[in-house]
């Protein structure tokens, strides 16, 4: 599903914030990238989403190699990959509802499809009732939620997360946690960009470990 070969990263300033990073993911794998800040976990993500592009190196997706990616096939590309922010970019001027649908209005999906769409999504995570709320009358782990609805509603085959569950207390990341696990076991690819050891430990998967751009640890933890 994603590969990385001897792939760096250099940025316009000369930091080398990823160096020689080689890694293969399988599809339907559930696995976590962890680091300190500044380790370079974003930018990995950056790199699959083409964001970014490797100084050198390359990265496959579904083995097609993304330097070669056009610039019309691009959107097309990201419509398969779901991504979830810790500050979960929530539009406050509409309603979750609408918050969801806007990767598929994007998209230009047809008006039936997008409810029957959004509503699915909703009911994964078990916000169906509060379609019609505004985001900024829902608490942090709701928002979260309506963040992984809006970031799955594409059916996407990849769901890439970056600090998920930064703001939320331990028993709402369970939650958040269990949500991606479910995603995980109908097939969708996972990868979680984490810095909470404590988390890490209770999900006993697979762990990248990047330390100052460089992968160290590849395996699971304990
Ligand atoms: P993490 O997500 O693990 O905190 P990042 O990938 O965001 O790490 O950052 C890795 C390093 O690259 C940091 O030192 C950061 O300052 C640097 N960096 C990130 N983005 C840029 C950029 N656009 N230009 C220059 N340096 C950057
Ligand atoms: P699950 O129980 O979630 O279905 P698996 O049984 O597929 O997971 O894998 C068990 C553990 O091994 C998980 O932590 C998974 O992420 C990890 N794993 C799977 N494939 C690889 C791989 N190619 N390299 C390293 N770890 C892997």
């Amino acid at each position: 599903m994603i590969r990385f070969d001897s792939v760096t990263k250099r940025y316009d300033t000369g930091y080398e914030a990823l160096s020689r990073v080689d890694f293969e993911v399988l599809p339907g794998e559930m696995l976590f990238l962890t680091g300190h800040s500044g380790a370079g976990k974003s930018t990995l993500m950056k790199l699959i989403l083409l964001m970014e592009h490797p100084s050198m190196g390359q990265v496959y997706v579904d083995d097609q190699p993304l330097s070669r990616m056009s610039n019309s096939q691009l959107p097309y590309f990201r419509r398969n990959i779901g991504v979830v922010f810790q500050n979960h970019q929530l539009l406050f001027d509409r309603s979750v509802y609408d918050n969801v649908a806007l990767p598929l209005q994007v998209a230009g999906y047809p008006h039936h499809e997008i409810g029957k769409r959004v509503r699915a999504a909703l009911d994964k995570v078990d916000l169906l009732d509060k379609e019609r709320s505004n985001p900024m009358a829902l608490s942090g782990g709701e928002q979260q939620r309506v963040g992984i609805a809006r970031a799955v509603v594409n059916k996407p085959k990849l769901l890439l997360a970056d600090e998920p569950t930064g703001n939320l207390d331990p028993e709402l990341s369970n939650e958040i946690m269990t949500l991606f696990r479910q995603f995980h076991e109908v097939g969708t690819t996972v990868m979680i960009a984490t810095h909470d050891l404590e988390l890490l430990k209770r999900m006993n998967k697979r762990v990248l470990g990047l330390v100052q751009g460089k992968l160290v640890h590849d395996g699971v933890l304990w």
